[in-house]
């Protein structure tokens, strides 16, 4: 066997992996992981002798050549995943002028405020990366919060973002005025710069349930995103409103530690059962040598997100089948009538975020375990008061009832000087010009904000093709010698127009209340395929659809 080529080697454990990922014969799969080990001592072994090194990455990239005469002043907002993209690709195209304005005391985002027990990603952490930054490293196929975090924070390392990053500051006010963007602090300091780049994401703003009482209940309350690092929920009786996302990885791990939990469930979600396998170090050490390997591995889970699922969302029937068969198998393993039943959603799979988890349902059937179907009347100083009268008792209060995600970046009180606001822009619901620009709005080019969530797909591989269009576009305006840019109205009408037609074809307008919804029942998020959105964001920008001014 250790005759094969090197190529050979690689193009057998790379099948093996989408055998062991396709079978749901564990026997089968306990064959392919074991054929895996074998080629992975081949593989190290090979690595050796033909000297290769550990990290491809090498040392921080030498800079791209500075753009020719004078630099825009670049202002980006927030160092999540989106800043952190923005600032590495600037770094990489030669802008050296930039500054990343983080309100809190650290990078990461999204990956820096949520510490709840469980918290990890629900897409393949092979493809929850950069393209341009792959990390062979990964624990496990869905990465815990913490080594996403450390992934972000190796990414501003490798760019050397920490010196553009201002961490701590806050943004009162972004002001457009005299042909600059002015930055307002909230320490009343003003940053100037020619374009203003909100990378604020849409999962930062905890929206708290309008539940009576709320205030009155007299021990530990937490917003899942807010439950402090390292929290003991050791023998305490804990109650979580909500069954998204958030809520079934908290429950899912908290009932092994908690003397109960109660969880509060207002509608029954669908649970796509995904096994979280652990990877070996071994496994690791060879894709370190090998990123080739990293190279499929990505490619593959991107087309598994793409096809599989992006496409069911929008309308794709055969996806839509499968994933609800998976779904109904999965619900059907819950052994008592009584908690299925409670558990079967009335609407169609997908229709609201689809939860991955291998564990809920098992947490759920845990003797110390409550599924609360009865809805809450409201919350009170010893616990929850059912509208059946009952009152649970609870020593710690988790509200997992998800975010403002149609906020976006609202609280930066956006506006152009003897022009528009951009909460008045957006009075009938957020807006853009093909996820980028807004009309009427000079230099501001968005990263995460609306039409720019497609279904499933990874949230980086998203701002990565944001990030490289308004490279292009800032280079293209130097060019032309430009210094600015904002969309065409009636293209952004065509294009919001193009993507509203789109929402009836999507699962998402099947019947069920979601955070893809806005309060009037709007969505904003790209309603077009994930092949759409690449090819819109690769093809782009067409600079004939915005106005230039010299
Ligand atoms: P979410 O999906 O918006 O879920 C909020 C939950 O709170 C829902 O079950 C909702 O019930 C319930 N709720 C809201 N207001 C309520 C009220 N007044 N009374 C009772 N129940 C109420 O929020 P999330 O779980 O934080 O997840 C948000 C998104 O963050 C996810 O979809 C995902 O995109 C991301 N996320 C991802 C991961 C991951 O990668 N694994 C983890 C966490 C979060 P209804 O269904 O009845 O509205």
């Amino acid at each position: 066997m250790d005759t094969m080529s090197t190529a050979t080697a690689c193009d057998l454990w790379f099948q093996a992996e989408v055998g062991r990922l396709s079978t749901t014969d564990e026997r089968t799969a306990a064959e392919f992981s074991r054929r895996q080990e074998e080629l992975e001592d081949i593989l190290l072994a090979r690595a050796k002798e033909e000297g290769r090194a550990v990290n491809e990455l090498g040392p921080a990239p030498e800079w791209g050549e500075e753009p020719k005469g004078r630099q825009p002043r670049i202002i980006i907002i927030g160092a999540g995943v989106g800043g952190l993209a923005m600032g590495a690709k600037l770094r990489e195209a030669g802008y050296s002028d930039f500054v990343i304005i983080e309100k809190s005391t650290d990078l990461g985002g999204t990956w820096h405020h949520n510490n709840y027990p469980g918290v990890a990603c629900d897409v393949a952490s092979y493809f929850y990366s950069f393209s341009f930054f792959k990390n062979p490293a990964w624990s496990q196929m869905f990465a815990p919060g913490k080594e996403i975090k450390q992934y972000l924070s190796d990414v501003a390392d490798h760019y050397d973002l920490r010196r553009n990053i201002r961490f701590g500051t806050a943004v009162d006010r972004c002001l457009y005025k005299d042909g600059r963007w002015h930055v307002e602090t909230q320490t009343g300091e003003v940053i100037e710069g020619d374009f203003l780049v909100p990378a604020t994401g849409f999962l930062h703003i905890p929206k708290l349930p309008d539940i009576p009482g709320l205030d009155s209940f007299e021990h530990d309350k937490f917003h899942s995103s807010r439950i402090p690092e390292g929290y003991d929920f050791s023998g305490k009786r804990v109650g979580v409103i909500g069954n998204g996302s958030s809520s079934v990885q908290i429950v899912s791990s908290v009932v092994e530690k908690a003397a109960h939990v109660t969880v509060f469930q207002r509608t029954a979600q669908w649970i796509f059962p995904a096994p979280n396998d652990y990877y070996s170090e071994k496994r690791r050490r060879m894709l370190e040598y090998y990123p080739e390997l990293m190279q499929r591995l990505f490619d593959f889970f991107m087309d598994m997100y793409n096809t599989g699922f992006g496409n069911g969302a929008v309308g794709d029937k055969e996806s839509q089948r499968r994933f609800a068969e998976a779904c109904e198998a999965n619900l059907a393993t819950i052994s008592d009538p009584e908690l299925r039943t409670k558990l079967t959603p009335d609407y169609p799979v997908m229709c609201k975020r689809l939860i991955f988890s291998h564990s809920y349902y098992t947490a759920l059937q845990k003797p110390n375990c409550t599924l609360e179907v009865e809805q809450i009347d409201r919350i009170e100083a010893q616990g929850v008061r059912l509208t059946d009268g009952r009152l649970v008792e609870l020593d710690v209060l988790v509200l997992a009832t998800g975010f403002d995600t149609h906020a976006y970046c609202r609280k930066l009180d956006i506006q152009v000087a003897n022009g528009p606001l951009l909460v008045d822009a957006w009075q009938e619901g957020a807006r853009s010009f093909e996820s980028i620009g807004l009309a009427g709005f000079p230099n501001l080019l968005f990263v995460g904000g609306p039409y720019s969530t497609v279904g499933n797909l990874s949230t980086m591989t998203c701002a990565e093709l944001q990030v490289n269009y308004i490279i292009r576009l800032l280079n293209e305006m130097k060019q032309r010698g430009a210094t600015t840019i904002m969309p065409k109205q009636d293209e952004q009408d065509r294009f919001v127009e193009e993507m509203e037609a789109a929402v009836v074809n999507t699962v998402w307008v099947t019947g069920c209340r979601s955070w893809y919804l806005d309060e009037r029942g709007r969505i904003d998020i790209w309603t077009k395929s994930p092949e759409a959105f690449m090819e819109r964001m690769t093809s782009g920008p067409d600079l004939n659809k915005y106005e230039l001014i010299a």
